[in-house]
């Protein structure tokens, strides 16, 4: 982390420019008076930060706060609800729901380029605040700065916050489809195949948003083959018999059957994953995939949330709810410190946030690696134990409810 002393060499933002490069040397107080100074800035403006700003924003300890959020990309006006889904769509935990109600002032086409971070002791006549630059010039202080700008995240890598992080060899397809039948569509679907897992999520009765992981040459030939063969490969993902091995599907058969006696009669439910007929021309993408994890998320002025701080595989949908469950524990910490006229920025109540946030989302991330690579494989016996493991927990409704709480926090 580089912390500067002595304002007398530094340039408008703060020692991005050093003493013989081209820009106005600023006093401490010009600097100070040119720069406005807010208690939290929140940068990146994703779901994660929107609904962090929008959190603290409607926080009655927070009624008088200056709050920024700051957001790379354009303003969308939505005045109407638009007649396509975007492709990037999220199954949303009920617990992350409730937080989207709220909305907050945001600075939009405003990119963070650089931060200048105190020091702890405020000490040799430096700022006390975090110094922000925008790419347009402007200029930003704050007492606490929340970097939710994605897993590339500029303030974790300013801050020289470490993460540990792995490309995986895979990316995903996404794309908006439309069904062949208008039918009661409220079920996700997922199917393990041996490139990787492909998943439908309900939009609409008539629309499910694509999400298919596989190998990055395959996902290159789906982003740019004709239309209808783009829709005959869906459908044959999903329907194919090619990969099912004859000895699993008995096993697998047998098992069940000795399982059916903890299912109440009656209640098993058989559905099938819709077909899909057409699919929206601008909506396919990819993305590639990868895991990463900051080992720390705060430091003096400074918390990480959301992908900027952790990134997961797609295959368990818990990307952004694992963030939302950042914004609920980092606001609960930050309203009591607010009541309490505590400084906002203080590493007291932010390593009580990093310490219940890691001890929650390091088993997860965790969890959802181990299952990336468990059916990732071809090999007989653990295909064989992923196959009764899951049977086994669809059996056992405490089980069930057990993993489903967890995700859902
Ligand atoms: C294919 C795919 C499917 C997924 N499906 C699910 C799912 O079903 N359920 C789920 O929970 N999660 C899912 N996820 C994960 C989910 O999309 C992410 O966890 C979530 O989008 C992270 O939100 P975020 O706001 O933290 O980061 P981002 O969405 O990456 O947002 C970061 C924002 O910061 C802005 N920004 C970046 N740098 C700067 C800067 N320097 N200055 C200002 N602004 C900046 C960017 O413009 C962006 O708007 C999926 C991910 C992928 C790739």
């Amino acid at each position: 982390m580089a912390a500067v002393c002595g304002w007398g060499l530094l340039a408008p933002f703060g020692g991005r420019l050093l003493a013989g490069q081209r820009g106005p040397l600023l006093s401490r107080a010009a600097a100070t008076a040119a720069a406005p100074l807010y208690d939290v800035v929140v940068s990146g403006g994703g779901m994660v930060g929107s609904a962090m700003a929008a959190v603290l924003g409607h926080d009655i300890h927070f009624h008088d706060k200056k709050i920024a959020l700051l957001e790379a990309g354009p303003r969308k006006e939505y005045n109407y609800v638009p007649d396509t889904y975007s492709n990037r769509v999220s199954s949303i935990s009920p617990g992350s729901a409730t937080l989207l109600s709220n909305r907050v002032e945001v600075f939009y086409g405003s990119r963070a380029v650089g931060y200048t971070w105190p020091l702890p002791s405020h000490s040799c006549g430096t700022s006390p605040w975090v110094q922000i630059e925008l790419a347009d010039g402007r200029r930003l202080q704050a007492k606490l700065l929340i970097g939710a700008d994605g897993h590339n995240s500029v303030v974790r890598k300013e801050a020289e916050l470490k993460n540990i992080e792995h490309q995986y060899d895979q990316s995903a397809v996404v794309a908006t489809l439309h069904l062949s039948e208008a039918t009661n569509n409220n079920v996700a679907w997922q199917r393990f195949l041996p490139t990787g897992p492909i998943a439908l999520l309900p939009l609409s009765d008539t629309a499910s948003s694509l999400v298919w992981s596989t190998s990055h040459e395959h996902a290159s030939e789906l982003l740019t083959m004709d239309e209808e063969s783009f829709v005959d490969s869906i459908n044959s993902a999903f329907w194919s018999n090619v990969n099912h091995s004859d000895f699993i599907d008995t096993a697998g058969a047998m098992f069940r059957s000795a399982l059916s006696f903890l299912r109440p009669s009656g209640s098993a439910v058989r559905q099938l994953p819709p077909s899909i007929a057409k699919v929206d021309p601008e909506s396919r993408a990819m993305f590639p995939l990868g895991m990463g994890h900051a080992t720390e998320y705060v430091q003096h002025r400074v918390a990480l949330i959301g992908d900027a701080a952790h990134r997961v595989h797609p295959l368990a949908g818990q990307g952004v709810n694992l963030g939302f469950g950042d914004i609920a524990c980092l606001a609960h910490h930050l309203s009591a410190a607010a009541f309490n006229g505590n400084d906002l920025g203080s590493l007291k109540h932010l390593l009580k946030f990093e310490t219940e946030r890691q001890r929650h989302n390091v088993s997860l991330i965790a969890a959802i690696d181990v299952l990336k690579r468990l059916y990732s494989t071809k090999l007989a016996p653990l295909v064989l134990l992923r196959t009764w493991g899951l049977q086994a927990t669809n059996a056992l409704p405490p089980v069930k409810e057990q993993i489903m709480a967890i995700a859902s926090k």
